[in-house]
């Protein structure tokens, strides 16, 4: 885990440095956490086969969500640590959630409800 300078704006223009808490993903465990949710798809479209009429739909859509995910979530280098960070705009402190991510991580402030972006600085 390493503190990093980061900028948050919300979708009128303002903005505010943070520091935040940025885990740095390594491949193997990219590919890792890649192949668990492939075979994870896989294993309930698997439990779907036996939902009668419904398995005509969820079975081609796991399957399909088991191919693309996983392919999407390897891209996610960097890993956001749960943390409160202040909104810009209303100065509130929002929560955001641990996750995985590529250029930024998008929340909506509670308090004034603007959209939050969270760009990391080189
Ligand atoms: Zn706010």
């Amino acid at each position: 885990m390493k503190k990093q300078k980061a900028v948050i704006t919300n979708n009128q223009g303002s903005e505010n440095e943070v520091d935040v808490e940025v885990i740095h993903l390594t491949t193997k465990s990219r590919v890792i956490k890649s192949i668990q949710l492939c075979f994870g798809l896989l294993l309930m479209a698997l439990v779907c086969v036996f939902i009668p009429v419904f398995h005509f739909v969820l079975v081609p859509t796991l399957i399909i969500l088991a191919i693309v995910l996983p392919f999407l979530n390897l891209k996610n280098d960097k890993a956001l640590t749960a943390q409160k960070i202040k909104c810009p705009k209303c100065q509130n402190q929002v929560a955001f959630k641990t996750k995985r991510f590529q250029q930024e991580v998008k929340t909506f402030c509670p308090e004034c409800r603007s959209q939050l972006k969270l760009f990391l600085k080189a």
